[in-house]
Order: structure tokens, then C-alpha cells, then sequence
């Protein structure tokens, strides 16, 4: 199957830009991330020729080549599930974090980045439908969390993070977007040790137009742009 990676970036945009324009959003407030895990390095290229400087990855050692390889001038997100004896690799390498879903996992970047004398940018994990198969913290635990990793050194957080269930209509994921958007709300008017935070990363290929309608303010989408995934090279 040929995939146009250009063609595939454009269309996500304009929708982009038009669930902007239905919600009374500025198109520029949302980043659309192109995740692009499991593809190669020629694709990753096609997507920056193509004008993307902005990618995600998740996994640590492929996430790691790909910043040795490729242009400097591409910001990397982690958005994958991150194990702390792997978090020295990253940290000051990546433009932000987005997977901390644990308060033992931020103290180990906030130890890495004191050691490095960098702030490390990161986003706070949430599991807003409880899956099972899923990580991050609960809703219900956001605000206790969130006090607790904004006692540590050297981190910057940003915001909030969620892979919302997989659907097949998009509409069925607007409720747990809202509570996510939510929360952000709640945190931010608690003033937390001065916290504020503005960045929302919520919506996939399959429910990134719906998030983007919720006040998503990254997008993370592969399969629309690179073509589905084969993990079984
Ligand atoms: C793989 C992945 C994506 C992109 O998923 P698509 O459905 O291919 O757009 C986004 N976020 C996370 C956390 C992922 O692991």
C-alpha cells in the first residue's frame, strides 16, 4: 500500500482546523504530534520534508536512535509507558514527558534532571475510563498527585495526558475529553505551589477531532498519517 505522507499530514490539519473553527478555537493551540513508532526512519523524513518537526515515540531505545539520526531541529515527545531505570536515556533529550503516571516515576526524572541541570517538561498521565490494560493515576487521584510531584525539583508540569478507550464512534470518548479538560480546570484554580498548567495531550487517529473539540491542545496521531502499524517486522 502506498501511503502519502504529505497528502495524509494536510487532511489531518484541515480537520484539525476545522474542529477549531466549530469549537471557537485558534488552530494554533493545538500541536499535532506525528507518532510514529514502529515506522522507519524514510517515513519519519517524508513527514519532516513535509514540514513535521514535532514526533512522538514510545518506546526508549527506538525513541533514542531515531534522535540519533535524524535532524536536530525535530522536538521528541515520550508518550509511551516509561520504566524508571530507563529514564536516564531521556531526559534532556526530549522536548516533554507524557506518560508520568506514577509519583515514583516523576521522582526519577526530577533526579535525573537535578543530576543534569535541566527542567524537565512533563505531563501527568490519566486513566480517565479505568482500563485495565491501561496505565496512568485516576481522575479521582489528580489533584493529590499532582501537589505531591510539584514538590520535587526540576520538573515543569505542563499539563495533562490520556489515551482515551478505543471506540469506533469517536462521540462515545467526549465525556472522558471533558472530564480530562476538567481536571486541568480544578488543578489550576487550586493554585497549587503556584502550578498552572496549559497543555492538554488528548486524541488519537481514531478521536482526535472530538478531542480537539474538547480543548485538546496536542494531538497524538500515527495510523492517519504513517498508515497502520505492523509490530511484528
Ligand atoms: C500509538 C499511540 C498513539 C497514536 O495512535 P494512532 O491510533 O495510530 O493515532 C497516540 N498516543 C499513544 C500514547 C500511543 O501509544
Amino acid at each position: 500500500m502506498e501511503t502519502n505522507i504529505a497528502l495524509n499530514i494536510e487532511n489531518v490539519k484541515k480537520n484539525i482546523e476545522q474542529a477549531c473553527l466549530r469549537s471557537g478555537r485558534n488552530p494554533k493551540d493545538v500541536t499535532l504530534i506525528a507518532v510514529s513508532k514502529t515506522k522507519p526512519n524514510e517515513m519519519l523524513m517524508d513527514a519532516y520534508n513535509a514540514g513535521m518537526r514535532t514526533f512522538g515515540e514510545n518506546y526508549v531505545q527506538e525513541l533514542v536512535s531515531k534522535i540519533d539520526t535524524l535532524p536536530d531541529d525535530i522536538e521528541w515527545h515520550m508518550i509511551g509507558h516509561l520504566q524508571t531505570n530507563k529514564v536516564k536515556y531521556i531526559v534532556g533529550k526530549v522536548a516533554m514527558i507524557h506518560s508520568v503516571d506514577s509519583v515514583k516515576l516523576a521522582r526519577e526524572i526530577s533526579k535525573e534532571a537535578v543530576k543534569r541541570n535541566v527542567t524537565a517538561d512533563i505531563l501527568i498521565e490519566v486513566n480517565v475510563a479505568l482500563e485495565e490494560n491501561k496505565f496512568g493515576i485516576t481522575l479521582e487521584n489528580g489533584i493529590e498527585t499532582v501537589t505531591e510531584i510539584a514538590k520535587l525539583p526540576g520538573l515543569n508540569i505542563r499539563g495533562l495526558m490520556t489515551s482515551a478507550p478505543y471506540v469506533s464512534n469517536p462521540e462515545d470518548n467526549r465525556k472522558y475529553f471533558r472530564d480530562l479538560k476538567q481536571l486541568c480546570v480544578d488543578i489550576n484554580s487550586k493554585n497549587i505551589d503556584n502550578i498552572h498548567m496549559d497543555v492538554l495531550s488528548m486524541g488519537m487517529t481514531n478521536d482526535y477531532i472530538t478531542a480537539v473539540e474538547e480543548g485538546a491542545t496536542m494531538v497524538r496521531v500515527g495510523t492517519a498519517i504513517f498508515g497502520a502499524r505492523n509490530y511484528n517486522k
